[in-house]
This record gives structure tokens, sequence and C-alpha cells, in this order.
């Protein structure tokens, strides 16, 4: 049975639930419906102790110290903000500067934005040809009035893995605290917040094959403590930093779609890194002028992003009627502006305008890559012909 009428290569913009999660969070709505803050009774109990079970493995996949460091949000956009509004304003006294990079996600972009109107400092770093901040940059930007540093682990668009390890090396030696949007790595690719120095980092579960609308934030409370302020107030949940009633089926499910990615993500990634390779060379061998866009081995290994030239990305998305790709990430292609990651990467306009990505999962079969491959070529090869 197959409710999508096409194959679907977008696993960057959201991936289907898997059956084992979906499994895992059924009796969480009939059954064990209790709300995990009313632990006065067994149906409270119930749920909360279901939560801290998630909350632990979380707490595992990240290698953090204490399940405590775990905050359960909506998903990585609140996640962000409550870092970012978080920092600004309960390190106001030490300082208002803010460094993060020009190919951030909107949801870290627009509370840069915001902050600025507020009377904060923000610096937008700017990327190399590949995606990657230069790190000699991000230390001369540090000053004195420097509170926070975000930079995202993992991009959403073209899949570049930043050089968060030493990110978090200079953070460390300048007293400035870390935050990484790793909403697209968690699950994909290893991530331990403890050797790479994180302070506090973001995730979501419908990027890993768990659902949407749940998230969570990684707050370190050791070496150094980090303290938010909160964003949204009410009941002290979340030790006061995310009040609101628990998503329990949601936080179950995200539990067991970490689990899950912690088993098998060295295998998928070996299956996805061949997928996505044997359609660079396929296409590229067919189409001849197609560039990647991102680094060529610092990425997330089911992500493609690629630019055939004479091809403009949103005509080959229309004529592609059974093949799911994007032309930029979800949350920017309404918009006809080319995507703000390939324009920053240094190239002409008409290679953003030609970008396309194209993000492999576990819904997939070597069938369907196969298939998609020969439909891209065609549709391109018909475009490349009416320019002509
Ligand atoms: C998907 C994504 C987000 C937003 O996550 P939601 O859970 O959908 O709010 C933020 N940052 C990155 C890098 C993403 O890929």
């Amino acid at each position: 049975m197959s409710a999508s009428p096409y194959i679907y290569l977008d696993h960057n913009a959201t991936t289907p639930v898997d059956p084992r999660v979906l499994e895992a969070m059924l009796p969480y709505f009939t059954e064990i419906y209790g709300n995990a803050a009313s632990i006065d009774h067994d149906a409270g109990h119930m749920a909360q102790q279901a939560v801290e079970v998630a909350r632990e493995q979380c707490r595992r996949i990240l290698n953090a110290r204490e399940s405590k460091e775990i905050i359960f949000t909506s998903g990585a956009t609140e996640s962000d903000n409550i870092a970012l509004f978080g920092v600004a304003e309960r390190y106001a006294d030490k300082g208002d500067h803010i460094i993060t990079c020009v190919t951030e996600h909107k949801a870290v972009l627009d509370c840069c934005h915001r902050l600025e109107q507020m009377g904060k400092r923000v610096t937008y770093l700017p990327v190399d040809q590949y995606g990657i901040v230069d790190l000699d940059e991000l230390r001369k930007a540090i000053t004195l009035r420097t509170i926070l540093i975000s930079i995202m682990f993992a991009n959403n668009e073209i899949g570049t893995i930043a050089p968060v390890k030493e990110i978090g090396t200079i953070a460390r030696e300048h007293d400035v605290l870390f935050h990484t949007d790793a909403a697209q790595a968690l699950g994909h690719v290893p991530v331990d917040v403890e050797e790479m120095n994180i302070n506090i980092l973001s995730f979501s579960a419908h990027k890993v094959y768990g659902p949407k609308g749940v998230g969570g934030l990684y707050v370190r409370r050791r070496n150094p403590r980090v303290k938010l302020a909160p964003v949204i107030y009410g009941g002290g949940h979340e030790i006061g930093l995310r009040s609101g009633t628990l998503n329990v089926p949601g936080i179950v499910g995200m539990g067991k779609a970490y689990e899950i990615a912690a088993a098998q993500m060295k295998s998928d990634a070996a299956r996805f890194e061949v997928w996505t390779r044997k359609m660079l060379t396929e296409i590229t061998d067919q189409l001849g002028s197609v560039h990647m866009n991102g680094h060529p081995v610092k990425r997330l290994p089911h992500n493609l992003n690629i630019s055939i030239e004479g091809v403009e990305s949103k005509s080959l998305v229309v004529q592609l009627k059974n093949v799911a790709i994007s032309t930029g990430s979800a949350c920017t292609s309404a918009s006809v502006e080319p995507s703000h990651v390939i324009s920053a990467l240094g190239f002409s306009p008409e290679r953003a305008h030609s970008a396309i990505r194209i993000s492999v999962g576990r819904s997939n079969s070597p069938e369907d890559i196969k298939f998609a491959v020969t439909s891209i070529i065609q549709s391109a090869k018909r475009i490349q012909s009416l320019v002509v």
C-alpha cells in the first residue's frame, strides 16, 4: 500500500514516521493519556515515566551527561528561538553580541534579525564555496561583548557539515556559549555534545522518522552551566524553561526514533551515500554541465544538491510529475528568490536558480533511485532542448 503517488526524495524537508515509532506512540493517545505533570496518580505517573524514557533515549544519542539536560519543545524552530532569545536575555549583563552565519536556517536568522531590532548586535559570517565558515574569521569576530556563537551542524539545503568540534573549542577558549541547530544532523551523523564542546543544541523529531511538532533542546548543566531565560511562560514545566503540557505521544515517538537511528545510523548512511553518489555520477554522465553544491565529503550522506546548467530548478520540479524533489528548503520555496544558501556560496545567480535538492531516506528502494535518475535526466534534457 502506498499513499504517495510519487517517489519521495525530499527527506531533508521531512520524513515519514517509522512504523516502529508509530507503534510506540499509539498507546499514549487512548490508553496512557495522563498528564505527565499530574504525578499524584498512576495515569500521570505512567505518562511521566514514558517521557523520562524518551529523555534518556535523547540523552544517549547526544552523549549528554544527564537526561535533565534535555528540554522538550514543539520542534527545532522553537528550540532555536529559546536558544537565541534565551541567551540574549539571560546574558544581557555580560554582552550583547551574537555570531552566526549567512547560511543558517530561517529559524535562526529571523531570531537574529529580531534581536538586532531589539538592540543586540549580530555578526553574520560568510561561508566559502562549500558552505563552511572560516575559523580564523570566527576567532576575529569574537569580542569581549560576544555571548553566543550559533552555527548549524549540518545545512538543510546543501548538506554541508560544519567543523563543529573546532567551533566548540574556539567558543570554549573565548568563554562564549556555542549553540548548534542539529535538526538535520542528529540521528543521521554522529553527534557528541561532550566531545564537540556543544553547550546548546536544537533538534527535531520529524527529520529522523519521528512525528512532526515535537523536538528538543539540549542545555548543558555543567562545565559551564548554561542558564536560559524562557520564551514561553506558564506552569513551569521542563525546569521552568518551557511551560506547557508535554506532548507525551510525540515525545515517546521522538525517543523511539532516536533509539532506532542510533542502531541503524551507520548502515542507513552507507546505503544513502551510495545512492547520492550514484545519482551524481549518472546525472553528470548524461547531462555534462552539472555542479554539486555543498562540500564533496563533509556532507550529510542522504543529501545531494546540484545545479544543472541551463535547467531552471522551478521548471524541472514542475516537469517531474512522479518524483518529489526540492528547489530549496521547504520554508523558502514559496518565494521566487533563489535560495539564500546557494547564493551565499559565491557563484552566479544562474547556479542558484538551477539548484535542486534531492534527499533520500528509508522510504526509498534502489528502484526508486533508478527511476528518479532517469526521470530527472529526461526532464532536464527536455528543458535544455526547449531553451536552446
Ligand atoms: C527542519 C529544520 C528546522 C525547523 O524544525 P521544525 O521542527 O520543523 O520547527 C530548523 N533548522 C533546520 C536546520 C531544519 O532542517
